[in-house]
């Protein structure tokens, strides 16, 4: 450990670009200790954080009470697999049904398995409860989605990157154009083997794209007059991101996910991942009402992490800090202030044209073609003036804090990132 304390970033670089697949194009920096909105690399620079591990950090780096869950439950019993019951699960799917309204959780780990998951019982729940003739089963999917991983989910993808040479893909998935709700009712009205409809409510790795304000609430009613299930991927949108609990809460400035709002689209199927651990283990989960999840009976579906009692342990306090935290409302005020001042730049500005959406999920487009390198070099700029942000589709930089930021340090941050964009003006 103590020669591996010793190595500079750049050689910390070196050995995975040795010795770990490329799978992914990062920033060069190399981080070695977060603290709420700020992280720092291994020669000691403090940056703020400004992408919260793709939104999974939304309670803040090494969050105490998170920590400390996992810490005491790390000590006590990490794994039982599902063979055997433990003691922390049962209060888990109680706390987590309740917290968000739903009558049962299925747990797993990774975003991308409980998109599986979602669409493994949306198939199974057409074919025995909706009666949908065997393997005829279709779920719809919108243009421009991210998924996740698998081979099923980049079946659906029509990112070139994602798919190629991957294939044979899997079939029964028809993909529309995403905030086209007319386009949904087309594909249901005409097709009566619709099982379900997969969608985010922003979609997020696309660029931030913020649809009409009603369209999940058209959505769900359009899903529930064609008896399709309407599955909410909010693993990225989730957990007070978008200020307020969920996404697909609308407007609604309560904590909860609570059916007395009127705009509150509730989904059949609710798909979270990423914040509900606060970024610190793998958690992810799929909920539902008992007329769709009791379609799942022993054997049919699992994971042998799935539902362990460290991943209990961090959920429950991860949630509890959102809500003693006011972070959704605190993520609808910074993100409100944050589009403002970009606004106020870009009205001016040659080199962003536009921002875009909601509670602490934006983002920026510059003004250059897709395949240019504008958008890196700013995020290479900004890193040098210490703030971390990564372009997503090559024009588009997200910009997405943990929501413990405090009003101060979001002025701080939107200096930064303005400061750096001028340098870059045409
Ligand atoms: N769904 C959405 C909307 C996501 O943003 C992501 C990850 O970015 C996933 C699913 C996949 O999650 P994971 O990377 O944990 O598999």
């Amino acid at each position: 450990m103590a020669v591996l304390d010793k190595r500079t970033s750049q050689e910390i670089i070196n050995l995975e670009n040795k010795y770990g697949a490329h799978n992914y194009h990062p920033l060069p920096v190399v981080l070695s200790k977060g603290d709420g909105v700020y992280v720092w690399d291994v020669e000691g620079k403090k940056y703020y954080d400004f992408l919260s591990a793709y939104s999974a950090v939304n309670q803040g780096h090494c969050h105490p009470k998170i920590v400390g869950a996992m810490t005491k439950q790390a000590e006590t019993l990490t794994l039982t697999s599902r063979a055997f019951f433990n003691d922390q699960l049962g209060p888990y799917e109680e706390y987590l049904t309740s917290y968000f309204g739903f009558d049962k959780v299925l747990p797993m780990n990774t975003g991308a398995e409980a998109v599986e998951t979602a669409l493994k019982i949306c198939r199974k729940w057409a074919y025995e409860v909706k009666g949908i003739p065997e393997n005829q089963a279709l779920i719809i999917v919108a243009d421009g989605n991210f998924h996740g991983r698998t081979t099923t989910i980049i079946s659906f993808s029509n990112d070139t990157n994602a798919r190629k040479n991957f294939g044979p893909y899997t079939d029964g998935f028809i993909s529309i154009p995403y905030d086209n709700i007319e386009a949904l009712e087309e594909v249901l009205k005409n097709n009566s083997n619709v099982a379900g409809f997969l969608v985010e409510p922003i979609q997020g790795e696309a660029g931030v794209y913020t649809p009409a304000n009603d369209y999940m609430m058209k959505v769900k009613n359009l899903c529930n007059q064609h008896n399709v299930l309407f599955m909410a991927d909010e693993i990225q949108t989730g957990i007070a991101r978008t200020g307020s609990l969920l996404a697909v809460c609308g407007d609604c400035n309560c904590q909860n996910a609570c059916e007395r709002q009127e705009t509150y689209a509730r989904p059949d199927m609710l798909i979270l991942g990423k914040a509900i651990s606060g970024g610190v283990y793998p958690v992810s989960a799929v909920l539902a009402d008992d007329a769709i999840m009791n379609v799942i009976k022993p054997g049919q579906h699992g994971s042998t992490f799935g539902g362990n009692p460290v991943a209990a342990a961090v959920a429950i306090a991860a949630l509890d800090v959102v809500n003693d935290e006011n972070l959704a409302q605190n993520a609808r005020k910074l993100g409100k202030m944050f589009r403002e001042k970009m606004q106020d730049f870009i009205s001016t500005s040659t080199i962003a044209t536009l921002v875009r959406g909601k509670g602490l999920l934006n983002a920026v487009v510059i003004n250059d073609t897709e395949d240019s390198d504008t958008a890196w070099n700013i995020c290479m700029r900004l890193r040098d003036n210490g703030l971390l942000a990564k372009p997503t589709h090559g024009n588009i930089i997200r910009f997405a804090p943990p929501l413990v930021m405090n009003e101060e340090q979001l002025l701080d941050c939107t200096r930064i990132i303005i400061d750096t964009l001028k340098e870059f003006e045409k």
